[in-house]
């Protein structure tokens, strides 16, 4: 096969898909900019704090930024936040009493989130006395009949949405299919609903809280942080929902007043107002790989041609040696670390070995071009990312030299 031929004339399949996702980079890059205008940014925003950071602008300030952009009240963003399971565990720890359960609707919540649920032994919610109970999804959509049976029954008090896959043979929930659960569940029930908003931010161009949702949490080392923050996460929502945040986050009675960065905060607000143009990049890399592996007969998750909803491509291998050749591919094609040749290995929390392919600027982060997957059947490997559309073309000419034309 001719691969640059062929990722050419997949490239021109893509034409109306990439013109729809322009136009929702350049809608929420309109939403962003009026924010940082709004909030009067400046360099004096950047700089670093130290010791309790009282006063610390820069923090203050980005919190109203986020709060704006996701829609919500009040949001607290922060570099003390360690990862996306961080702050959804902070936003659960926050809102959650003993006694209380909380009810997912898109079945079992994300793998990282098992034992923040019923670890043994380790301050789980199961040991503080609150209950997390799920509805499967029925051919990938919340089944309102289920949830509503589930709510009569089990009186939760939270209600809890997984927007982005996971590790799932599963779409994504478009910001309508989540509006759409919450008004259902608001006909018979009074219940908050707290949304895993992580791999979802810019792809559409209103966020979970524009219909609805009470709260929701995310990573900057994904979509938000476009590709520039170094670390950290956010929670946000109703301000009373995210002053507990801030609690649980720093201390009852003193929340989000305390903690600084020593490094400063340029990349957090730089990284930003990139990421509705980074989102899209990523959005494109992965509507090319779908359109280019199945017209080679896979199966990939989005089908092609159907808009995303998050920024990850779920692509169906045949056998285990094609998920590693393509694991090593997107290695091989990326800036960091593109000498290391991954190989599967027994990762804790998972129950087959992963193959993870991470060659990033910032450790582990998957708005850049990535892949991984459980090495057992059905051998599906997960890309996201992609700094630039143009990085992912190159990996997928990489991926197809390795898996197509391999003798
Ligand atoms: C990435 C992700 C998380 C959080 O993962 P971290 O690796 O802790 O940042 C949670 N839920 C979903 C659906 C995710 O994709």
């Amino acid at each position: 096969m001719n691969i640059s031929e062929f990722v050419d004339k997949t490239e021109a399949k893509c034409r109306a898909q990439f013109a729809r996702i322009d136009e929702t980079a350049y809608k929420n890059q309109k939403k962003v900019l009026d924010s940082f205008r709004t909030h009067k940014i400046a360099l004096r925003h950047f700089a670093p704090t130290s010791g309790y950071g009282y006063d610390d602008v820069g923090r203050d300030t980005l919190n109203a930024l986020y709060a704006d952009v996701l829609d919500a009240e009040k949001a607290v963003v922060s570099p003390l936040i360690a990862s996306g399971t961080h702050a959804l565990t902070v936003a659960l720890f926050a809102v959650l009493r003993p006694g209380d359960t909380m009810l997912s609707v898109t079945g079992e919540p994300y793998d990282t989130l098992h034992d923040v649920i019923d670890g043994k032994g380790i301050g789980s919610l199961r040991e503080f006395g609150i209950r997390f109970e799920s509805v499967d999804l029925k051919n990938d959509r919340i089944d309102s009949d289920a949830v509503k049976a589930a709510v009569k029954k089990l009186n939760p008090q939270w209600i809890f949405i997984q927007r982005s896959r996971g590790y799932n043979w599963r779409d994504a929930l478009s910001i309508d299919e989540i509006a759409g659960a919450i008004a259902d569940i608001r006909r018979y029930a009074d219940c908050p609903v707290m949304v895993d908003n992580c791999y979802g931010e810019f792809v559409e161009t209103v966020e979970p809280c524009a219909v609805g949702a009470d709260l929701v949490a995310g990573s900057l080392i994904k979509n938000i942080g476009g590709g520039l923050a170094p670390t950290g996460g956010y929670v946000a929502g109703k301000a009373a929902y995210v002053d507990q945040a801030a609690y649980r986050l720093i201390a009852p009675g003193i929340g989000t007043e305390v903690g600084s960065y020593a490094a400063g905060y340029r990349l957090f607000y730089q990284g930003l107002f990139l990421a509705p143009h980074i989102t899209a990049q990523a959005i494109k890399t992965s509507v090319l790989f779908g359109a280019a592996f199945s017209s080679l007969g896979y199966e990939t998750m989005p089908a092609p041609d159907t808009d995303c909803k998050d920024i990850i491509r779920s692509i169906r291998f045949r056998t285990p040696e094609e998920v590693i050749a393509f694991c090593q591919a997107v290695q091989y094609s990326s800036p960091v670390d593109s000498f290391a040749v991954p190989e599967p290995w027994d990762m804790p929390g998972y129950d087959a070995p992963v193959i993870m392919a991470a060659g990033a600027f910032v450790q582990g982060a998957s708005i850049e071009l990535s892949a991984d997957s459980p090495i057992r059947p059905p051998y599906v490997a997960y890309l996201q990312g992609g700094l630039t559309y143009e990085h992912g073309k190159i990996a997928l000419a990489e991926c197809l030299a390795r898996i197509v034309n391999k003798e």
